[in-house]
Protein backbone atom coordinates (compact mmCIF):
# COMPACT_ATOMS: atom_id res chain seq x y z
CA UNK A 1 0.00 0.00 0.00
CA UNK A 2 1.20 3.15 -0.84
CA UNK A 3 0.15 6.08 2.14
CA UNK A 4 0.40 10.23 1.30
CA UNK A 5 1.05 11.30 4.76
CA UNK A 6 0.80 15.02 5.36
CA UNK A 7 1.62 17.19 8.10
CA UNK A 8 4.72 15.36 8.84
CA UNK A 9 6.48 16.10 11.71
CA UNK A 10 10.09 14.49 12.44
CA UNK A 11 8.67 12.58 15.49
CA UNK A 12 6.48 10.86 12.73
CA UNK A 13 9.13 9.53 11.07
CA UNK A 14 10.14 8.33 13.88
CA UNK A 15 7.09 5.74 14.64
CA UNK A 16 5.72 5.51 11.37
CA UNK A 17 8.52 4.76 8.70
CA UNK A 18 9.56 1.19 10.89
CA UNK A 19 5.90 0.25 11.47
CA UNK A 20 4.86 0.91 8.00
CA UNK A 21 7.52 -1.13 6.87
CA UNK A 22 6.52 -4.12 9.07
CA UNK A 23 3.68 -4.29 7.56
CA UNK A 24 4.14 -3.35 3.77
CA UNK A 25 3.28 -0.09 3.83
CA UNK A 26 5.10 2.66 2.08
CA UNK A 27 4.61 6.28 3.51
CA UNK A 28 5.08 8.69 1.22
CA UNK A 29 5.94 11.57 4.05
CA UNK A 30 4.47 15.56 2.93
CA UNK A 31 5.84 18.06 5.51
CA UNK A 32 2.52 20.09 3.90
CA UNK A 33 -0.61 19.98 4.85
CA UNK A 34 -3.49 18.55 3.35
CA UNK A 35 -5.87 20.90 1.52
CA UNK A 36 -7.53 22.11 -2.13
CA UNK A 37 -4.15 22.83 -3.46
CA UNK A 38 -1.70 19.82 -1.99
CA UNK A 39 -4.13 17.34 -2.53
CA UNK A 40 -2.75 16.25 -5.73
CA UNK A 41 0.55 15.37 -4.30
CA UNK A 42 -1.55 12.31 -2.96
CA UNK A 43 -1.93 11.04 -6.92
CA UNK A 44 -0.91 7.14 -7.75
CA UNK A 45 -1.27 6.61 -3.85
CA UNK A 46 -3.98 4.00 -2.48
CA UNK A 47 -4.69 6.24 0.72
CA UNK A 48 -4.06 9.21 2.44
CA UNK A 49 -2.76 10.21 6.32
CA UNK A 50 -3.99 13.13 7.96
CA UNK A 51 -3.94 14.77 11.25
CA UNK A 52 -5.71 17.51 13.23
CA UNK A 53 -4.96 20.70 11.17
CA UNK A 54 -5.12 18.94 7.70
CA UNK A 55 -8.39 20.58 5.65
CA UNK A 56 -10.86 17.52 4.87
CA UNK A 57 -13.62 19.29 2.99
CA UNK A 58 -15.38 18.45 0.33
CA UNK A 59 -13.26 20.23 -2.57
CA UNK A 60 -10.72 17.43 -1.19
CA UNK A 61 -12.76 14.35 -0.57
CA UNK A 62 -14.12 14.86 -4.14
CA UNK A 63 -10.17 15.41 -5.32
CA UNK A 64 -9.12 12.00 -3.89
CA UNK A 65 -12.64 10.35 -5.12
CA UNK A 66 -11.57 11.70 -8.91
CA UNK A 67 -7.38 10.28 -7.92
CA UNK A 68 -9.65 6.48 -7.03
CA UNK A 69 -8.49 7.27 -3.42
CA UNK A 70 -10.82 5.87 -1.25
CA UNK A 71 -9.38 5.94 2.03
CA UNK A 72 -8.07 8.38 4.70
CA UNK A 73 -6.50 7.57 7.98
CA UNK A 74 -6.71 10.58 10.42
CA UNK A 75 -3.68 9.54 13.18
CA UNK A 76 -6.02 11.08 15.77
CA UNK A 77 -9.48 10.63 17.46
CA UNK A 78 -10.95 13.86 16.87
CA UNK A 79 -12.50 14.15 12.97
CA UNK A 80 -13.58 17.55 13.53
CA UNK A 81 -11.60 19.03 10.32
CA UNK A 82 -13.28 15.96 7.89
CA UNK A 83 -16.40 16.92 6.28
CA UNK A 84 -17.38 13.28 7.12
CA UNK A 85 -21.23 13.93 5.28
CA UNK A 86 -19.46 14.72 2.33
CA UNK A 87 -17.28 11.73 2.44
CA UNK A 88 -19.79 9.08 2.67
CA UNK A 89 -19.61 6.37 -0.40
CA UNK A 90 -16.56 8.00 -1.76
CA UNK A 91 -14.01 7.76 1.03
CA UNK A 92 -13.87 5.87 4.15
CA UNK A 93 -12.76 7.88 7.07
CA UNK A 94 -10.39 5.75 9.79
CA UNK A 95 -9.58 6.98 13.10
CA UNK A 96 -7.42 6.18 16.40
CA UNK A 97 -10.55 6.01 18.95
CA UNK A 98 -8.05 5.77 21.95
CA UNK A 99 -4.13 6.16 21.93
CA UNK A 100 -3.73 7.47 25.57
CA UNK A 101 -6.16 9.49 27.40
CA UNK A 102 -3.36 9.47 30.26
CA UNK A 103 -1.30 11.76 28.18
CA UNK A 104 -4.46 14.76 27.42
CA UNK A 105 -5.20 14.54 31.02
CA UNK A 106 -2.12 14.34 32.72
CA UNK A 107 -1.24 17.88 30.14
CA UNK A 108 -4.58 19.15 31.50
CA UNK A 109 -3.37 18.50 35.02
CA UNK A 110 0.60 19.91 34.38
CA UNK A 111 -0.83 23.09 33.03
CA UNK A 112 -3.37 23.60 35.36
CA UNK A 113 -0.33 23.49 38.35
CA UNK A 114 2.13 25.10 36.48
CA UNK A 115 -0.95 28.46 35.48
CA UNK A 116 -1.81 28.51 39.90
CA UNK A 117 1.25 27.37 41.06
CA UNK A 118 2.76 30.14 38.83
CA UNK A 119 6.02 27.88 37.82
CA UNK A 120 6.02 29.52 34.20
CA UNK A 121 6.94 32.34 36.37
CA UNK A 122 9.39 30.92 38.52
CA UNK A 123 11.46 28.89 36.51
CA UNK A 124 12.07 32.21 34.54
CA UNK A 125 12.65 34.19 37.54
CA UNK A 126 15.30 31.75 38.58
CA UNK A 127 17.46 31.13 35.45
CA UNK A 128 18.17 35.56 35.79
CA UNK A 129 18.61 34.89 39.75
CA UNK A 130 15.70 36.37 40.64
CA UNK A 131 14.42 34.32 43.78
CA UNK A 132 11.25 37.33 44.91
CA UNK A 133 8.23 35.50 45.23
CA UNK A 134 6.23 39.00 44.87
CA UNK A 135 3.23 38.04 42.71
CA UNK A 136 3.49 34.17 43.06
CA UNK A 137 0.81 33.18 45.53
CA UNK A 138 -0.72 30.16 44.60
CA UNK A 139 -3.87 28.23 45.55
CA UNK A 140 -4.90 24.69 47.23
CA UNK A 141 -6.29 22.46 44.76
CA UNK A 142 -7.57 20.27 47.74
CA UNK A 143 -10.81 21.12 48.64
CA UNK A 144 -11.94 23.03 45.41
CA UNK A 145 -14.27 22.32 42.49
CA UNK A 146 -13.87 21.14 39.23
CA UNK A 147 -16.12 20.86 36.70
CA UNK A 148 -15.48 18.37 34.01
CA UNK A 149 -17.44 18.87 30.46
CA UNK A 150 -17.53 15.52 28.47
CA UNK A 151 -16.65 12.38 30.88
CA UNK A 152 -15.62 10.16 27.97
CA UNK A 153 -12.40 8.02 28.44
CA UNK A 154 -10.33 11.53 28.82
CA UNK A 155 -12.43 13.07 31.26
CA UNK A 156 -12.88 10.15 33.37
CA UNK A 157 -8.40 9.57 33.81
CA UNK A 158 -8.94 13.33 34.42
CA UNK A 159 -11.47 12.95 37.15
CA UNK A 160 -9.31 10.24 38.96
CA UNK A 161 -6.30 12.43 38.99
CA UNK A 162 -8.59 15.35 40.54
CA UNK A 163 -9.74 12.88 42.98
CA UNK A 164 -6.15 12.00 43.93
CA UNK A 165 -5.99 16.03 44.75
CA UNK A 166 -8.81 15.71 47.01
CA UNK A 167 -11.05 18.08 44.78
CA UNK A 168 -15.16 17.84 44.29
CA UNK A 169 -15.75 16.98 40.66
CA UNK A 170 -18.73 18.02 39.12
CA UNK A 171 -19.96 16.66 35.29
CA UNK A 172 -21.68 17.44 32.09
CA UNK A 173 -21.74 14.82 29.73
CA UNK A 174 -24.82 14.81 26.89
CA UNK A 175 -24.55 11.17 27.71
CA UNK A 176 -23.55 10.88 31.32
CA UNK A 177 -22.49 7.27 32.62
CA UNK A 178 -22.00 6.20 37.02
CA UNK A 179 -18.79 7.39 38.37
CA UNK A 180 -17.65 6.83 41.73
CA UNK A 181 -17.16 10.70 43.35
CA UNK A 182 -18.02 12.73 40.45
CA UNK A 183 -21.73 14.45 40.58
CA UNK A 184 -23.64 14.64 37.22
CA UNK A 185 -25.42 18.60 37.24
CA UNK A 186 -26.29 20.96 34.54
CA UNK A 187 -24.03 23.06 32.11
CA UNK A 188 -25.36 25.92 34.14
CA UNK A 189 -24.55 25.06 37.54
CA UNK A 190 -21.34 23.32 36.37
CA UNK A 191 -20.86 26.84 35.02
CA UNK A 192 -21.90 28.50 38.27
CA UNK A 193 -19.86 26.28 40.90
CA UNK A 194 -16.68 25.25 39.47
CA UNK A 195 -13.48 26.90 40.90
CA UNK A 196 -12.07 24.93 37.88
CA UNK A 197 -13.09 23.76 34.52
CA UNK A 198 -11.88 21.43 32.28
CA UNK A 199 -13.05 20.70 28.46
CA UNK A 200 -13.19 17.42 27.57
CA UNK A 201 -15.85 16.72 24.86
CA UNK A 202 -16.04 16.85 21.04
CA UNK A 203 -16.35 20.29 19.27
CA UNK A 204 -19.50 19.44 17.36
CA UNK A 205 -22.53 21.74 16.20
CA UNK A 206 -23.87 21.87 19.68
CA UNK A 207 -20.36 22.34 21.62
CA UNK A 208 -18.97 25.41 19.49
CA UNK A 209 -18.43 28.09 21.83
CA UNK A 210 -19.27 26.06 24.84
CA UNK A 211 -17.72 29.05 26.48
CA UNK A 212 -19.19 32.09 25.34
CA UNK A 213 -20.16 35.79 25.64
CA UNK A 214 -23.37 33.94 27.42
CA UNK A 215 -21.85 32.07 29.93
CA UNK A 216 -19.32 35.10 31.10
CA UNK A 217 -22.11 36.39 33.81
CA UNK A 218 -22.75 32.88 35.19
CA UNK A 219 -18.78 31.62 35.73
CA UNK A 220 -17.95 31.83 39.58
CA UNK A 221 -14.86 34.73 39.88
CA UNK A 222 -11.19 33.68 40.03
CA UNK A 223 -12.44 30.69 37.83
CA UNK A 224 -9.62 28.43 35.53
CA UNK A 225 -10.58 27.00 32.22
CA UNK A 226 -8.57 24.28 31.16
CA UNK A 227 -9.02 23.12 27.57
CA UNK A 228 -7.01 20.27 25.82
CA UNK A 229 -9.80 19.17 23.49
CA UNK A 230 -10.46 21.74 20.67
CA UNK A 231 -10.02 25.46 20.67
CA UNK A 232 -13.81 25.82 18.74
CA UNK A 233 -15.12 24.93 22.25
CA UNK A 234 -14.55 28.29 23.73
CA UNK A 235 -15.08 31.85 22.25
CA UNK A 236 -11.74 33.06 21.86
CA UNK A 237 -12.63 36.48 22.25
CA UNK A 238 -15.52 36.48 24.89
CA UNK A 239 -12.70 34.55 26.86
CA UNK A 240 -10.13 37.53 26.26
CA UNK A 241 -13.16 40.06 28.07
CA UNK A 242 -13.46 36.82 31.02
CA UNK A 243 -9.55 37.33 31.66
CA UNK A 244 -9.36 41.43 31.07
CA UNK A 245 -12.94 42.07 33.18
CA UNK A 246 -11.06 39.69 35.62
CA UNK A 247 -14.07 37.20 35.77
CA UNK A 248 -11.64 34.68 34.80
CA UNK A 249 -8.77 33.73 37.14
CA UNK A 250 -6.48 32.07 34.31
CA UNK A 251 -6.92 30.00 31.31
CA UNK A 252 -4.92 27.24 30.50
CA UNK A 253 -5.03 26.10 26.57
CA UNK A 254 -3.76 23.96 24.48
CA UNK A 255 -5.60 24.17 21.72
CA UNK A 256 -7.43 27.41 19.98
CA UNK A 257 -9.99 28.05 17.54
CA UNK A 258 -7.88 29.54 14.61
CA UNK A 259 -4.40 27.25 15.54
CA UNK A 260 -4.85 25.95 12.26
CA UNK A 261 -1.67 27.56 10.38
CA UNK A 262 0.06 28.48 13.39
CA UNK A 263 -0.24 25.56 15.99
CA UNK A 264 2.86 23.07 15.09
CA UNK A 265 4.75 25.73 13.24
CA UNK A 266 7.56 27.65 14.02
CA UNK A 267 6.69 31.00 14.04
CA UNK A 268 9.33 32.83 15.82
CA UNK A 269 10.59 35.52 13.73
CA UNK A 270 7.16 36.32 12.05
CA UNK A 271 4.52 39.05 13.20
CA UNK A 272 1.48 37.72 14.19
CA UNK A 273 -1.91 38.41 12.24
CA UNK A 274 -3.81 36.94 14.94
CA UNK A 275 -4.38 39.84 17.58
CA UNK A 276 -6.52 37.68 20.02
CA UNK A 277 -4.13 35.08 20.29
CA UNK A 278 -1.60 37.66 20.67
CA UNK A 279 -3.24 39.37 23.68
CA UNK A 280 -3.90 35.98 25.06
CA UNK A 281 -0.40 35.07 25.04
CA UNK A 282 0.53 38.28 26.34
CA UNK A 283 -1.85 37.99 29.63
CA UNK A 284 0.64 36.65 32.17
CA UNK A 285 -2.50 34.39 33.38
CA UNK A 286 -2.43 32.75 30.16
CA UNK A 287 -0.69 29.37 29.26
CA UNK A 288 -1.06 28.41 26.12
CA UNK A 289 0.85 24.98 24.74
CA UNK A 290 0.55 24.15 21.16
CA UNK A 291 -2.07 21.38 20.55
CA UNK A 292 1.09 19.22 22.15
CA UNK A 293 -1.24 16.78 25.13
CA UNK A 294 -1.11 14.06 23.24
CA UNK A 295 2.63 14.52 22.65
CA UNK A 296 4.11 11.15 24.58
CA UNK A 297 6.00 9.00 23.43
CA UNK A 298 3.49 6.17 24.51
CA UNK A 299 0.51 7.95 22.53
CA UNK A 300 3.05 7.97 19.12
CA UNK A 301 3.71 4.83 19.74
CA UNK A 302 -0.15 4.03 19.65
CA UNK A 303 -1.05 6.18 17.39
CA UNK A 304 1.20 4.51 14.46
CA UNK A 305 0.19 1.39 15.40
CA UNK A 306 -3.48 1.73 15.56
CA UNK A 307 -3.01 3.77 12.29
CA UNK A 308 -1.03 1.44 10.47
CA UNK A 309 -3.17 -1.51 11.67
CA UNK A 310 -6.33 0.51 10.58
CA UNK A 311 -4.95 0.51 6.92
CA UNK A 312 -3.89 -3.19 7.07
CA UNK A 313 -7.76 -3.97 7.70
CA UNK A 314 -9.04 -2.03 5.65
CA UNK A 315 -6.86 -3.32 2.79
CA UNK A 316 -7.14 -6.91 3.02
CA UNK A 317 -11.37 -6.36 3.76
CA UNK A 318 -12.55 -3.05 2.78
CA UNK A 319 -13.56 -2.05 6.55
CA UNK A 320 -11.94 -1.31 9.59
CA UNK A 321 -13.43 -1.38 12.97
CA UNK A 322 -12.47 2.12 13.25
CA UNK A 323 -14.43 4.02 10.61
CA UNK A 324 -15.95 6.98 11.64
CA UNK A 325 -19.72 6.52 10.36
CA UNK A 326 -22.35 9.25 9.67
CA UNK A 327 -24.02 8.16 13.24
CA UNK A 328 -20.98 9.22 14.64
CA UNK A 329 -21.78 12.84 14.43
P1 LIG B 1 -14.63 10.35 24.11
O1 LIG B 1 -15.46 10.16 22.89
O2 LIG B 1 -14.17 9.15 24.86
O3 LIG B 1 -15.44 11.28 25.15
C1 LIG B 1 -16.15 12.42 24.77
C2 LIG B 1 -17.27 12.64 25.79
O4 LIG B 1 -17.93 13.86 25.44
C3 LIG B 1 -18.30 11.51 25.79
O5 LIG B 1 -18.56 11.07 27.11
C4 LIG B 1 -19.54 12.17 25.17
O6 LIG B 1 -20.76 11.65 25.69
C5 LIG B 1 -19.34 13.62 25.59
N1 LIG B 1 -20.11 14.55 24.78
C6 LIG B 1 -20.47 14.44 23.47
N2 LIG B 1 -21.24 15.48 23.12
C7 LIG B 1 -21.37 16.26 24.23
C8 LIG B 1 -22.07 17.46 24.50
N3 LIG B 1 -22.80 18.07 23.55
N4 LIG B 1 -21.97 17.99 25.74
C9 LIG B 1 -21.26 17.37 26.71
N5 LIG B 1 -20.60 16.21 26.52
C10 LIG B 1 -20.65 15.67 25.28
O7 LIG B 1 -13.41 11.26 23.68
P2 LIG B 1 -11.98 11.41 24.41
O8 LIG B 1 -11.07 10.38 23.89
O9 LIG B 1 -12.20 11.55 25.87
O10 LIG B 1 -11.50 12.80 23.78
C11 LIG B 1 -12.17 14.03 24.09
C12 LIG B 1 -11.68 15.10 23.14
O11 LIG B 1 -10.31 15.38 23.41
C13 LIG B 1 -11.67 14.69 21.65
O12 LIG B 1 -12.92 14.97 21.06
C14 LIG B 1 -10.58 15.51 21.06
O13 LIG B 1 -11.15 16.67 20.49
C15 LIG B 1 -9.72 15.93 22.25
N6 LIG B 1 -8.34 15.45 22.15
C16 LIG B 1 -7.34 16.37 22.25
C17 LIG B 1 -6.01 15.96 22.18
C18 LIG B 1 -4.88 16.94 22.31
O14 LIG B 1 -3.73 16.60 21.97
N7 LIG B 1 -5.09 18.14 22.79
C19 LIG B 1 -5.72 14.61 22.01
C20 LIG B 1 -6.78 13.69 21.94
C21 LIG B 1 -8.09 14.12 22.01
Amino acid sequence: MKIAFFDTKPYDLTYFEPMGKDVGIEFLFYETKLNERTVELARGCDGVCAFVNDTVNAAVIDALYSMDIHVLAMRCAGFNNVDVRHAEGKVHILRVPAYSPYAVAEHAMALLLTSIRRIHKAYIRTRDYNFSLNNMVGFDLHGKTVGIVGTGKIGRVFADICRGFGMHILAYDKYPTEMEGVTYTTMETLLRESDIISLHCPLTEETRHLISYDSLPLLKKGVVIINTSRGGLIHAEALLDGIKSRRIGAACLDVYEEEGDIFHEDNSGHILDDDTLARLISMPNVIVTSHQAFLTTDALCNIAETTTANLVSFEATGASENEVLISHI
